[in-house]
Order: structure tokens, then sequence, then C-alpha cells
């Protein structure tokens, strides 16, 4: 059985920085009980004055492409300069390939063995919206920890950089040179999110390749118009390995800091964050409170064979459903 606390006790241990009270207290978040979810939504709302401080940094890329070795290194800059740092992860598929991206990896062991760093596992959850929710959630208690940087991990396929692009002030892509984008499976909309493309592992014989990589990434992002923060992407090389250029992109992720927060952008872009962090709460309230009511659970027992062989349409017992979710709910 996990142990349980009470509000204030959580509240405490965050606020405190208590590695062991902030590990309890996410693992509270991550919960889909119903007693959990009413605690940690109190806890976070008790600790929000204390969160964003930070600077949240998004690093994606594909399957290999060295995010976990990259956010050790990094990480260790980080910590070396002083900074506290907190590493977590968005991975929807860890569910089916058993275990999360950072969970069975043991790359990152120096940097875990650091009292000044942070690392947690994805959470595991049926939905990416339920997973990126309790995301933020854990990141906002890293913050009122008093995390200097958080680091989010995301795996480079389907709609997980989005959901940490809607969460982070920077993102960072990771890239190779030498294979095809079509087998990176960079597709312009993910170049058009990164506030930073990082052509890895530029060391030993992949260094010109690297550095030609570099020049044509920066020529196709010359092509897209600047966004509403007026920013210019750039292409970086580095590794991982000869920790070469890790420093140029902190300071480009600091330069980019100054710069927004002078102009505004970096409030604002948290703003309308938050407002996405509603709008993902509600669905997945909505959808968990849906899924988990009785007469709505049975009648869809009943019926999902019918719409499954044809005979019903899927619009028609969908708003059943509906409607029998609201009938139950005024009688209560
Ligand atoms: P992930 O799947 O994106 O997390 O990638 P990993 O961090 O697991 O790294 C995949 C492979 O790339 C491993 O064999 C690493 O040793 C290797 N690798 C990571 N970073 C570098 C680097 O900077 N240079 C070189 N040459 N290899 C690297």
């Amino acid at each position: 059985m996990r142990k349980r606390f009470t509000l204030q006790e959580y509240k405490e241990g965050v606020l405190s920085g208590d590695r062991t009270k902030l590990s309890q207290a996410i693992t509270l978040a991550e919960s889909l009980l119903e007693t959990d979810l009413k605690l940690a939504s109190d806890l976070v709302q008790e600790i929000l004055p204390c969160t964003g401080k930070s600077i949240r940094i998004g690093i994606t890329g594909v399957p290999g492409v060295g995010k976990s070795t990259f956010i050790e290194a990094f990480g260790q800059l980080l910590v070396d300069s002083g900074k506290s740092v907190a590493v977590l992860a968005v991975d929807p598929s860890s569910q089916k390939s058993k275990g999360s991206i950072l969970g069975d990896k043991t790359r990152m062991e120096k940097l875990a063995g650091d009292k000044r760093a942070f690392i947690r596992p994805s959470p595991t959850g049926t939905t990416l919206g339920g997973v990126s929710s309790k995301t933020r959630e854990a990141m906002l208690l890293c913050e009122a920890a008093g995390f200097d940087v958080i680091l989010i991990e995301t795996v480079g396929v389907g709609q997980s950089e989005t959901a940490v692009k809607s969460m982070v002030d920077f993102f960072l892509l990771l890239m190779l040179a030498g294979a095809g984008d079509e087998l990176q499976g960079i597709k312009k909309g993910i170049m058009e999110m990164a506030d930073g493309v990082v052509i890895h592992k530029a060391d030993g014989e992949n260094l010109s390749s690297a550095k030609k990589a570099k020049s044509s990434y920066e020529n196709a992002l010359h092509l897209f118009p600047l966004g509403e923060n007026n920013w210019s992407t750039p292409v970086m090389t580095a590794s991982s390995q000869t920790k070469e250029g890790l420093s140029d992109i902190w300071e480009t992720i600091q330069k980019y800091a100054d710069q927004m927060q002078l102009s505004g952008f970096w409030e604002s872009n948290r703003a309308s964050q938050r407002l996405n962090w509603l709008d993902e709460n509600l669905q997945f309230l909505l959808g968990k409170f849906f899924m988990e009511h009785e007469q709505v659970q049975e009648l869809l027992l009943q019926n999902r064979a019918r719409v499954e062989n044809g005979e019903l349409s899927p619009l028609s017992l969908a708003r059943d459903l509906i409607t029998t979710f609201f009938q139950f709910n005024e009688k209560r």
C-alpha cells in the first residue's frame, strides 16, 4: 500500500525541496483514484503561487537520436554550473512498450546520482491527454520544489510533441545528419514547432556531415515565416559524447528567455498554455467520469456488438449514452 499524507504534509515536503516527498506528491498526482485526484488538485492549487520560476525545456527527436544521452550530458552541464535540474517525460506509448522511456534506462545514472538533479520516469496513462496533464502537474510540483530547469523528454512520434510543446518555454528538436528527413519522421510541422534544432552526434566521422546538415536545415528554416515571437530558429551542432556544442545550446536558450521575457511573449505564451491545460483537464475528466458511469457502461456493453455488426448507428448509440449520463446525474 502506498503511504498517504495530508495536504499540509505534501505541501511542506514539496516546498522544502524534500525529494522523497516530491516523488510521493507526483505519484499522488498520477493516481487515477477519485480521492487522490481531489487531494492532488488541492495540492497543485496550494503550491501554484510558488511555481513559474523555472525554465521549461522540451526535448524531442526520433528514438536513437540520443535524447537520453543528451539529457544526461546537458543536465550535467547545468548541474555543474550550479543549476538544479528536474527531468520528466511524456511517453504515451510506454504502456505498450512496457516501461517508460526514462525508467528503464540506466544511461542517466550519473545525473540521477547528483543531488541537484531529479529524474522522474514517464507516468503511465491510458490516453495522451491524461499523461500530459499529469506531466504538467509534475512540472509544477518540481518548480515548487525549487528546480531551476525542467527538461521534458518526448518520443519524436505522434502527438506527444504537440503536447510537450504546449507545456514548455523552449522546444528543442534533436536530429541526425545523413539520415533522410523521412527516415527521421521529420514533418514540416515539427520543424515549425522547434525553437532550436540540434544536429546531434556531431563527433568523429559524423562531424563534416553534421556541418553540412546544419547549413541545409538553416536554409530550409529560412523559408518558414517568423512566428509571433519573432524568433528565428537557430540550427546548432552538438555531441553528447565530446560535450562539444552543449554550452552553446544553453546560451541560446538563455538568450531566447531574455528576449521573450522582454517582449512579453514568455508570459503570454504561458498564459495560453494554462488555458490549454484547462481544456485538457476538462476533456480528461469528462471522459473519465463518463466512462466510469455505471449506467453508461451498462448501455455500452449491451449495444457495442450491435454497432460492431452494423445494426446500430454509432452516432445514435453515442447520443443515447450521453442522454443516459445526464439523466442519471440529474436524478442524483
Ligand atoms: P534515444 O533513443 O533518443 O534516447 O537515444 P539514446 O540516448 O538511447 O542513444 C542512442 C545511441 O546513440 C546510443 O548508442 C548512444 O551511445 C549513441 N549516442 C548518443 N549520443 C551520442 C553522441 O553525441 N555521439 C555519438 N557518436 N553517439 C551518441
